[in-house]
């Protein structure tokens, strides 16, 4: 198997920018373990189910089709929302188009809305499973980056190497008002966004299944005053020593 890098972190701290970059850089592939619970989450919410009908939403997302695929339109309104700095760094990435059952998803996912449903979703173990084993399967060839939670931890637990990226929530909260006001969008702002991101991140940590956690043996990088090359740049030589 080629090797597997794992990029885990809290909500905002830039891992899929970060991600993306690096597998550009080493030529790896890369998969974006986030907007698949995202995905899972704009269908149930587009199904009329509610949030915590976990037998409905357990049937869902074992049947439902996911396709991640990597784009080369420069539709700013289809970036991942986190990226560092979106106006000049993501413009050189290709994007990531994301469907699920035939619906094209890739901005639908980003929404407030789903954000603010994602971690409820991804807390209940049917959910992970499922999603978890697809991961694996995915990866299971290696030459890839994944970023997500639980990468490190617990879907590829000897990954070659395992970063975990951090960033004040001040700062990620910053990073995300900047990266809407570069697409003409608000959605949140102040204290309503820091506080979002709070609630993101206390209910990823303190889940039952695989919590959000920096694994023992994971390298930590705290990113509050690095540019997103300097990340990408500190990841593709550690990768290479
Ligand atoms: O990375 P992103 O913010 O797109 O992830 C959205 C949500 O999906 C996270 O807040 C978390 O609840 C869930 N997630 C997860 N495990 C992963 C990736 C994402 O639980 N590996």
């Amino acid at each position: 198997r080629q090797p597997i890098l794992a990029i885990d972190g809290p909500a905002g701290a830039g891992k899929s920018t970060v991600a993306r970059q690096v597998a550009q850089a080493l030529g790896l592939l890369y998969l974006d373990t986030g907007a698949m619970y995202r995905a899972v989450t704009w269908m149930v919410l587009q199904s009329g189910i509610a949030v915590t009908d976990q037998a409905a939403i357990a049937e869902l997302v074992s049947q439902c089709d996911i396709v991640l695929e990597s784009g080369n339109s420069l539709n700013q309104s289809s970036l991942p929302e986190k990226s560092l700095d979106a106006r000049s760094d993501a413009r050189s990435l290709p994007t990531l188009n994301v469907w699920i059952n035939g619906h094209e998803v890739t901005a639908a996912i980003r929404s407030v809305e789903v954000t603010a449903h994602v971690s409820t979703i991804a807390a209940q173990p049917i959910v992970r499973q499922e999603l978890v084993r697809r991961q694996q399967a995915y990866g299971r060839r290696g030459g890839i980056v994944m970023d997500g939670r639980d990468i490190g931890t617990h879907v590829f637990p000897d990954a070659e190497l395992k970063i975990f990226l951090t960033a004040s929530v001040e700062e990620r909260a910053r990073r995300r008002q900047q990266e809407w006001q570069s697409q003409g969008q608000m959605h949140l702002s102040g204290a309503d966004l820091e506080q979002a991101i709070r609630d993101r991140d206390r209910i990823d940590s303190t889940r039952r299944v695989s919590p959000l956690r920096k694994a023992d043996d994971a390298i930590e990088i705290q990113t509050d005053n690095l540019s997103i090359d300097e990340v990408t740049a500190k990841i593709v030589d550690l990768y290479r020593q």
